[in-house]
């Protein structure tokens, strides 16, 4: 058949209708016919904003690129064994990072579950059937250290395992005992403990027993990917739809072979464990790997340099409002990338952080910033397109000059 009639037999409109790879257009014969390509964003009145604010999971994370889409568009056309794909990826996941072994899971949240899981039950199935009720269990605690015990601690305790705080290394030492399946540590509150990686690890090598460290949002730099790893942490958790711009949905659960064998027991496609409902699809699985496969390769400084030009076109049109102050940091740990905080003296610009947020929010087109204090927005520029800089820069311009009393 010509490529004319085939189209027809199809059913494929010419427009955004090309044929794929196997030459059969899986449901084309019964599909009704494709105009135009649809924008659901558009069709049901979705906002859409300059991202000014960071990788939050409720505005959706990161923005995922080319290469990224092409990698899940491409793999969705064809069927391939679950295992394979995490198999395959994971052996080239594991090699970026300097790990023994990887394994693609639904964000970092997953890969401390997972990775908690398989602490706790090695390759014993009747174990993994057992989660979250560890009370027989010969070991079922973690211990964790007072300033890291919050929020993602959840994750671990879904697993049914028993949380111990201990604040110094002497509480450290005493707490460990027949017990404890596993100390944790949370690399963002780094600072909050008193206890640092080096000695963390130490005692745990001296106990033997095995670590496990959450880096979520702690790349960049994009060496802490393989630092942990080389350091000696037994798992490495990461997000990977933060800076990495891999699906939203997906994460890296990284470390020892054997704990990512036990850990994968928990994990689809096998069912009956705490982890079925943890699925990552394949397409999703392909993506993460082309994220990160581009995140390593591309040029950092380049990208230091850019993100420090776009503050600094920002930072430079707040000042021209009057009343104001600026001020550029880097978070040492999380988020470590230029964050700019335009602070107004409320007795000049007759603003409250809230307006100023909303303001931003109902403009054309829609900006979203943070905001940490009063009479303060806070911006970073690590999720902008290039170019809209200049329309976050003239839009706090715009809205702290209106606001001079
Ligand atoms: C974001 C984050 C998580 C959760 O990661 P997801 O990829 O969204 O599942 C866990 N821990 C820390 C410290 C985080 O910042």
């Amino acid at each position: 058949m010509k490529r004319r009639e085939l189209l027809k037999y199809f059913s494929i409109a010419p427009v955004g209708g090309a044929i794929i790879s196997t030459g059969i257009p899986f449901k084309s014969a019964i599909a009704a016919p494709r105009s135009a390509k649809r924008d659901l964003i558009k069709e049901l009145g979705l906002r859409t904003f300059i991202n000014a604010a960071g990788t939050y999971t409720a505005m959706t994370a990161s923005l995922m690129h080319d290469e990224v889409i092409d990698a899940i568009n491409t793999s969705s056309k064809e069927f391939i064994m679950y295992d394979e794909v995490q198999d395959k990826v994971g052996e080239k996941i594991a090699a970026i990072c300097h790990s023994e072994a990887a394994l693609v899971t639904a964000g970092c949240w997953s890969a401390l579950v997972l990775g908690t899981a398989g602490v706790l039950t090695g390759m014993d199935i009747k174990k993994v059937a057992l989660l979250p009720n560890v009370e027989s269990f010969e070991k079922n605690e973690v211990i964790v250290q007072k300033g890291h015990n919050h929020g993602y601690i959840h994750a671990l305790t879904n697993t049914g395992i028993k949380p111990v705080e201990v604040e110094t290394i002497e509480q450290l030492q005493k707490a460990i005992n027949s017990k404890t399946a596993l100390m944790y540590f949370l690399n963002e509150s780094s600072l909050l403990g008193k206890i640092q990686h080096k000695e963390f690890l130490e005692v745990a090598k001296k106990n033997n027993i095995p670590t496990l460290i959450d880096i979520a949002a702690d790349i960049p730099p994009v060496e802490n990917l393989w630092k942990y790893n080389d350091m000696g942490f037994d798992l490495v958790c990461v997000s990977g739809g933060k800076a990495i711009r891999g699906p939203q949905s997906a994460g890296l659960l990284l470390g020892k072979k054997d704990l990512i064998a036990a850990a994968r027991l928990s994990a689809p496609p096998r069912g009956g464990n705490i982890g079925r409902g943890m699925k990552v699809n394949k397409e999703e699985v392909l993506g993460m790997y082309a994220a990160l496969d581009r995140y390593v390769k591309q040029d950092h400084d380049k990208e230091w340099k850019m993100w420090e030009g776009q503050v600094a076109v920002i930072e430079n049109a707040a000042k021209k409002a009057k009343g104001i102050t600026t001020e550029v940091t880097v978070p040492p740990i999380a988020n470590h990338t230029p964050a700019l905080k335009i602070m107004w003296d409320p007795a000049v610009v007759k603003l409250t952080s809230k307006e100023m947020q909303e303001n931003l929010r109902k403009g054309n087109p829609s900006i979203e910033v943070m905001s940490s204090a009063p009479n303060t927005i806070n911006i970073t520029v690590f999720m902008l397109k290039p170019g809209q800089e200049k329309i976050v820069a003239s839009r706090v311009n715009e809205e702290l000059t209106k606001a001079f009393a």
